[in-house]
């Protein structure tokens, strides 16, 4: 299982994303498809991108599940809170490093809000500018 690269993020969000995508790939093996992510996971996974390069804390993000602006709509919030419980515990075995740095992300404590300007995005623009 290859881990899914993103072309807009760097940082702590890509590492976030890869943790993302690698917990999606475990889901969709066992409910969906076989080793390429099905087209519904697949459109999930770019949905979080999105929202990970939007997200308003930046680098500074905490897990989703404990963030307080909660940007996810219902149905992809429930659908991702599935994935998550489901490959949280699988996720030792094949990637260990990332498993790890999730559980300890975790449990750093949330910004109490974000620094103005400080999505992935709005850096991203500006160097394109
Ligand atoms: S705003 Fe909150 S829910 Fe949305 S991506 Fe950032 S941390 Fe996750
Ligand atoms: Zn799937």
């Amino acid at each position: 299982m290859a881990t899914k690269q993103s072309n807009i993020l760097k940082g702590a969000l890509l590492t976030e994303f890869k943790t993302v995508a690698s917990m999606m790939a475990i889901y969709c093996r066992d409910h969906h498809s076989g080793d390429e992510l099905c087209a519904e996971c697949q459109s999930l996974l770019t949905y979080a991108e999105t929202k990970l390069d939007r997200c308003p804390y930046g680098d500074a993000k905490p897990t989703c599940n404990r963030c307080p602006i909660h940007c996810y709509k219902p149905q992809p919030k429930e659908q991702m809170r599935l994935i998550m419980r489901y490959s949280g515990p699988r996720m030792l075995l094949p990637h260990p490093i990332l498993a790890i740095r999730h559980l300890i992300h975790e449990r750093k404590p949330v910004p109490e809000k974000p620094l103005p300007k400080n999505s992935n995005r709005h850096h991203r623009q500006l160097k394109n500018k």
